[in-house]
């Protein structure tokens, strides 16, 4: 028999359900949960009274050693999967992005091979940052043979991997017909060019410029162009980093309207405004450039209305670090830092207590917000995102009485700062477990190099037969007109 490990006395949480129950892991799955269950012989045994018993979290949106802006983000897929451990999450998924004219599969192995060493499980989005008949084809060759269900798209980053409205709507088509789903970095590319140049021609240098040249109506014009054309292809879509009031009701009107569209924030815009720009210390200040930008707090406000409500399913973080000297690639100017935050250690935390803590969610809001939504939404449910037999036993023994300050002296990130710095939480990981390895126990993390896997997902094959009925704008191929005609 397989090694077995008995979770004993803890209340068992998943987004449908809460009970005292215990949880028995057989090898790399969930065997049982009940009542008063038999540890079986030689069973190892974890006590979690007092705590919760979650499914691990699920960040969906991460970049770990990511070729950006003129260097590569300082995680990679070991430390940053450590990071995900030592917080409670035991499931990344990351983003293969191609130059523009490099082949979506030759980028998918160079990701693949990279992410061998990591000690956590983990999947890939694809991004699509330019066309032709190759790419078309090998978006399906994705789907097909390597378990790639979401293909990614940026809005912004002009000269670089944005891409226009053409490219959208065809790359848009070809992700309905194979019964993919579509992401969008939802930003206004030409208007942030042109608020740059026209920011630093005023003489503004430092990353005080980094928010006036990306406001939220940028934001918002991209999240809704990109909802309205998503609704006409007739394809899912997946808004990553919502930051801003105008972008959340552009998902929420597609939402009303009746459209398959998912809205993602980010556990660092929930708690952080705007204010960390005006900082004198350059540093601190370049630490917090990521887009989009730290928004003013009544757009905090909206984004926590907007996840309560369920215009936001998911919280991820967009965990892509750069350590100080990687900022200060941009000491001159701000259009030069590269862009992003650390988050993916911290986020299940800073979400327990500024969302369950001030009774902002439940605990199974929290599961659902943390790892169950992402499941679902990413088709890995109910493999990952729930505590049931035959999921995989990715588990967390959560402390919700646990305080821990937050900080770069204590975080296993490279980066040299934190954004958290300083801050006191409640709500801890006493235990994550990946398939039914201990990675993280009572403080101390017990990263396995090549432990984590690749998660293929398959595509919705319903999704596409429901889509392909319902779309009014684009006529589906004939192949489905024959197989879907009702
Ligand atoms: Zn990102």
């Amino acid at each position: 028999m397989a090694e077995a490990t008995l979770i004993r006395g803890g209340t068992v949480v998943t987004a449908d359900e809460e009970r005292c129950a215990d949880v028995l892991v057989v090898g790399e799955a969930v065997a049982a949960v009940g009542v008063d269950l038999p540890a079986p012989s030689g069973a190892a045994i974890l006590d979690a009274g007092g705590a919760y018993v979650m499914p691990g979290g699920i960040d969906p949106h991460v970049h770990m050693e990511l070729p950006f802006m003129g260097t590569v983000s300082a995680d990679d897929f070991l430390s940053g999967t450590a990071c995900a451990a030592a917080g409670g999450t035991t499931t990344i998924i990351d983003f293969v992005i191609p130059a523009p004219q490099q082949s979506l599969l030759e980028a998918h192995r160079l990701w693949r091979e990279r992410a061998r060493k990591a000690t956590a499980d983990y999947a890939f989005h694809v991004a699509v940052t330019w066309w032709s008949e190759q790419v078309f084809e090998e978006m399906g060759v994705l789907c097909r043979d390597h378990g790639v269900n979401s293909f990614k798209h940026f809005m912004a980053y002009r000269n670089a991997i944005m891409v226009d409205d053409a490219t959208l709507i065809a790359s848009f088509s070809r992700a309905r017909d194979l019964g993919a789903i579509c992401l969008v970095h939802a930003e206004n590319g030409d208007l942030v060019h042109r608020l740059q140049q026209e920011t630093f021609d005023r003489g503004i240098h430092g990353p005080e410029g980094h928010p006036i040249s990306r406001p939220p109506e940028v934001e918002g014009e991209a999240a809704n162009r990109a909802c309205q054309i998503a609704a006409m292809v007739g394809v899912p879509l997946y808004v990553v980093h919502t930051s801003c009031r105008q972008a959340m009701e552009a998902i929420a009107r597609a939402k009303l309207a009746g459209h398959r569209v998912f809205g993602e924030s980010l556990v660092q815009h929930l708690v952080i405004d705007d204010s960390v720009y005006r900082d004198p210390d350059w540093r601190r200040a370049a630490h917090h450039v990521m887009s989009p930008p730290f928004r003013s707090p009544d757009h905090q406000q909206a984004l926590w209305g907007g996840l309560q409500g369920g215009t936001i399913e998911v919280i991820g973080t967009d965990h892509c670090t750069f350590r100080t000297e990687q900022k200060a690639l941009g000491t001159h100017d701000f259009r030069r830092i590269p862009n992003g935050t650390g988050g993916l250690e911290e986020r299940m935390s800073v979400l327990w207590h500024h969302g369950v803590g001030t009774g902002r969610l439940t605990p199974r809001e929290f599961v659902a917000a943390t790892s169950a939504n992402a499941a679902r939404i990413f088709n890995i449910h109910p493999r990952k995102g729930t505590i049931a037999p035959g999921s995989d036993a990715d588990l967390v023994v959560w402390d919700p009485s646990a305080t821990r300050t937050l900080g770069s002296g204590s975080h296993h990130s490279r980066n040299d700062f934190s954004i958290f710095e300083g801050m006191r939480v409640a709500g801890a990981a006493a235990i994550t477990m990946s398939r039914g390895r201990v990675l993280w126990r009572d403080g101390a993390l017990d990263a396995c190099e090549g432990h984590g896997r690749c998660v293929e997902r398959p595509c919705f094959t319903d999704y596409a037969r429901s889509q392909t009925r319902r779309n009014t704008h684009f006529a589906p191929t004939a192949v489905e007109r024959e197989e879907f005609v009702p």
